[in-house]
């Protein structure tokens, strides 16, 4: 058995036979000779292991090649890329969360292949602040006095608390002890940051006295955390912002909150309710708010404090506010998203543009791709369906949205359809129900429902005889 095994693993390829195979230069000008060659260690190593383990009885070199070849074209492809989604999840974490507005694209453009201003006083020709760009954009859309942005929301978090908090004890109530997409827990931030975590309350019902009868000498702060995607319902209770906001003022401690998704704009328009917005914390007295950039705010990745100016100037100074610092083109999409908000355009942020549209266009929108994908592909048994989408990025969890997609029934099963779109040059990530392929119209653009419309025609030739 033994001898049979070294046999085979003598007849494996050596990495000189593999190279001189004619697909392989041209690959390897675009890639360099050391990434080819580790590719081929890769798979020859995964091929002897596969026969020691007894997997596989004999060595087929035209195979090892086969999959050395299809993982090196994948790296001759760009791989963070363009994809339609077609899930009708508007802030979808995996997809990118928020598209920017053309606006910010242009800011971006303008910025990032040029210099700029970034950290240049223009008036009087001397150092300037990165974060004064924006930072009276801020308070205008937030009514704070003072703002400061970051990283990302995580990064806000533990900054507030680290700076204002580090050392003491930061309260917070039992129902609000969230984990957020995996990485982000108040527990483990609480203890990245120093501050030392007092919980209060239960699960369900945390009263004002909960919080009275925890604050001390070393208590800093006064946290509220927004549950993010997750809710408690029924038999539940939290005192309300302007209590807590009074109790704080009266110790004289901070009120923090950690809104997760800032909306600045009331929604209720689109049917979204319940949701406090950035101005109404600020209103109610809580110091310090932080929040997303491209959750529902609709812009890029960025973590904002606004709150009151004192504490905010303690955030200037904190020596790890370089480690979260945000970028130049970042920052200049950023401000031409809150420049939308300041001209009463927030409409035409995408984010709210997907979210607020109405069901008789959604339907519309329906019927036309799928009379198109009828005409222009294979697929026949296509139609326009009723569908439930969903904000996404944590915010209104239990918000349903009313949609509408196009359903492609075929004998082909609808997992190796989702496999193949995602395969096509533009993929598309759709939804599936019973079975069947669902492409949610809300999160297509113009552009994405083409892309829609190419997808499908490379599926139906991959699939030609069996549609
Ligand atoms: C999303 C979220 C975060 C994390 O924000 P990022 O911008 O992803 O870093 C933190 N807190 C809450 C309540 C959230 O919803």
């Amino acid at each position: 058995m033994k001898e049979e095994i070294g046999i085979l693993l003598r007849a494996l390829p050596s990495m000189d036979e593999l190279l001189l195979l004619e697909w392989v230069s041209p690959i390897e000008k675009r890639l360099g000779r050391e990434a080819v060659k580790s590719v081929f260690a890769d798979v020859i190593g995964e091929t002897r292991k596969s026969l020691r383990e007894g997997d596989v009885q004999e060595v087929d070199v035209e195979q090892i090649a086969r999959i050395a070849r299809s993982r090196l074209k994948k790296m001759l492809d760009r791989s963070l890329k363009r994809v339609v989604n077609a899930t009708g999840v508007v802030v979808h974490t995996n997809l990118g969360r928020s598209r920017l507005a053309d606006e910010a694209l242009e800011a971006v453009m303008e910025v990032a292949g040029r210099y700029s201003n970034l950290e240049y006083d223009l008036s009087d020709g001397a150092r300037g602040q990165r974060n004064a760009h924006i930072e009276w954009l801020l308070c205008q859309v937030s009514g704070a006095d003072a703002g400061i942005v970051v990283n990302n929301n995580a990064g806000a978090v533990l900054l507030c608390l680290s700076a204002l908090a580090r050392g003491r004890q930061a309260i917070v109530s039992r129902g609000e002890l969230v984990e957020i997409g995996g990485s982000f827990r108040i527990p483990d931030i609480m203890s990245f940051s120093g501050a030392r975590m007092v919980e209060v309350g239960t699960t369900n019902r945390t009263h004002l006295k909960d919080y009275r009868g925890a604050i001390c000498e070393e208590t800093a702060i006064l946290l509220k955390v927004h549950p993010s995607n997750y809710r408690v319902t029924g038999f539940h209770s939290m005192p309300e912002r302007r209590e807590i906001a009074d109790l704080a003022r009266e110790k004289d401690i901070i009120f923090m909150e950690d809104l997760g998704s800032g909306v600045l704009q009331d929604l209720a328009a689109c049917g979204l309710s319940g949701e406090p917005t950035v101005k109404q914390c600020v209103l109610s007295g809580v110091d310090i708010v932080t929040f997303s950039g491209d959750k529902l705010l609709g812009g890029p990745q960025i973590g904002c404090v606004v709150g009151r100016k004192q504490l905010v100037d303690k955030l200037r100074t904190y020596p790890f506010l370089r480690a979260l610092r945000i970028d130049k083109m970042t920052l200049a999409a950023f401000e031409a998203t809150l420049r939308l908000y300041l001209e009463g355009k927030a409409k035409s942020i995408p984010t709210l543009e997907m979210i607020s549209a109405s069901a008789t266009l959604l339907r519309a929108r329906a019927s036309s791709l799928a009379r198109k994908i009828k005409c222009e592909t294979v697929f026949s048994d296509v139609s326009a369906v009723k569908v439930t989408d969903a904000v996404g990025g944590g915010a209104f969890p239990t918000t349903q949205l009313e949609g509408y997609g196009v359903q492609i029934q075929s004998d082909i099963p609808g997992s190796r359809l989702l496999e193949s779109l995602r395969e096509a040059p533009v993929p598309v990530v759709a939804g599936i129900r019973d079975g069947n392929v669902v492409l949610h119209v809300r999160t297509l653009t113009a552009d994405d429902r083409k892309a829609v419309i190419e997808a499908i025609r490379f599926v139906g030739r991959k699939f030609e005889k069996d549609v």
